[in-house]
């Protein structure tokens, strides 16, 4: 069984930048991947979600160049080989590896938002999982981001945190072409050590942000992440497939939206729900209406420090995904199956769905047999090993110079 450390990879970062460069490097920066504890697929229905940042994070190092060109190196990345554009005006949409879009389209999106951006290199670092549900993506844009404002001097506070959120969503979802709804890249730049970010998008794209304290080890608690290995697909089957993604369940989402005449689904009301003919809109409404009354009732089951309810409601949301909202799968449910059988208070599957990984809430001296239990139970399926993370509540987004 392995628990996946949260090494500091600034270090490393700022080597690899020295080796390339030739030259020391300027700054460095830092921001984390990111788990959901309870608020899945409500964040583009109005509802609330709330996040917490992982200790397991992104390292950017950066260093200016005079002659405006950017060349960026991933140490994730499998060719190693860096990538150079020959302006920031070049890091705009259809780059190409997409990994690449990640990571300088911030530059792109900073630079149209008036940001004067110079030429750049820059080495990324990461012990986040990629393609786990952990928001790989968001760590990547706001490490670079933030890489950014530590060359200009200007702190990862006040109006350029929302401005570094803002451009690393416009990042992907216009550069790489990814859909965001705009959670990961705020818990990325506005997470903070031992809370949770309770984000509300009642209003819009632009949510409102409330940190939640977490006070996990002081009562002997931990949050277990389970990384199943199953890459999580959000695109569709093709046009005359079952709709199996999530741009199908946004799709049902608004048509249970307009059956219900409400402008989102957290307008609804659970009666008028109830009262839809039995089918796909009726079945992802209940999801939405539940699981955004769950996350006001974790809140306060926080703050009372009652964790036989922090336990069921996280149950009761993996059961509503799972039956009413269809993005689960059998590996999701084993890990939440096994463990929760093994003494976790409660588990459930976290991300978008269709893979990924779990996230549950155990007693910190049951993290070991809870993690040997699921990974027993892998074993068993014929699956690969997961991996374990152990979480406590991090800082988000920041630089500092070398
Ligand atoms: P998640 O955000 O849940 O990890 P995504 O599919 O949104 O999953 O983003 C994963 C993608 O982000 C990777 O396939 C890769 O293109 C890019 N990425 C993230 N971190 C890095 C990194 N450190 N180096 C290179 N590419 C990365
Ligand atoms: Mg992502």
């Amino acid at each position: 069984m392995g628990f996946l450390a949260a090494l500091d990879r600034g270090p490393t970062a700022r080597a690899a930048l020295e080796a390339m460069t030739g030259a020391p490097a300027q700054v460095l920066a830092r921001a984390p991947g990111r788990v959901n504890l309870i608020g899945e697929h409500t964040d583009y229905n109005g509802g609330a979600v709330l996040p917490v940042a992982l200790p397991h994070a992104t390292w950017a190092a950066a260093s200016e160049r005079r002659d405006g060109r950017v060349r960026v190196r991933s140490l994730q990345s499998d060719t190693d080989r860096a990538v150079e554009l020959p302006s920031v005006a070049a890091c705009g949409p259809g780059l190409s590896p997409t990994w690449a879009g990640y990571a300088v389209g911030v530059l792109w999106t900073l630079a149209r938002a008036g940001v004067p951006v110079p030429g750049l290199d820059l080495v990324v670092d990461s012990t986040v999982p990629l393609g786990a549900g952990l928001s790989s993506s968001a760590a990547l844009e706001c490490a670079v981001g933030a890489a950014v404002l530590g060359v200009l001097g200007r702190p990862v506070a006040g109006a350029d945190a929302d401005l570094l959120v803002t451009a690393a969503v416009a990042a992907e979802q216009e550069v790489v072409g990814a859909p965001t709804g705009g959670m990961d890249q705020a818990v990325a730049v506005h997470g903070r050590a031992g809370h949770a970010v309770h984000l509300d998008f009642a209003t819009g794209a632009a949510a409102a942000r409330r940190l939640v304290p977490l006070p996990l080890h002081e009562r002997g608690l931990a949050l277990l992440v389970t990384d199943t290995g199953v890459a999580h697909a959000l695109a569709d089957g093709g046009p005359d497939a079952e709709p199996v993604g999530y741009a199908a369940r946004r799709a049902d989402c608004e048509e249970a939206a307009r059956l219900l005449g409400v402008p989102t689904l957290r307008e609804a009301a659970p009666d008028a729900v109830a009262a839809l003919p039995e089918g796909r809109p009726r079945r992802r409404a209940r999801h939405v209406v539940s699981e955004t009354a769950r996350v006001a009732a974790f809140v306060t089951a926080l703050e009372r420090d009652d964790r036989r309810e922090l336990g069921r409601l996280l149950a009761d949301s993996h059961a509503s995904l799972r039956d009413d909202m269809e993005v689960s799968c059998p590996e999701l449910d084993l890990a939440v199956a096994a463990a929760t059988g093994a003494g976790a208070l409660g588990a459930r599957m976290t991300g978008g769905g269709f893979g990924g990984s779990t996230v549950a809430l155990v007693e910190e001296r049951s993290l070991g047999q809870v993690a040997a239990a699921v990974d027993e139970a892998f074993e068993r399926e014929g699956l690969a090993a997961p991996r374990h993370l152990v979480v406590e509540a991090s800082d988000g987004a920041s630089w500092s110079p070398v």
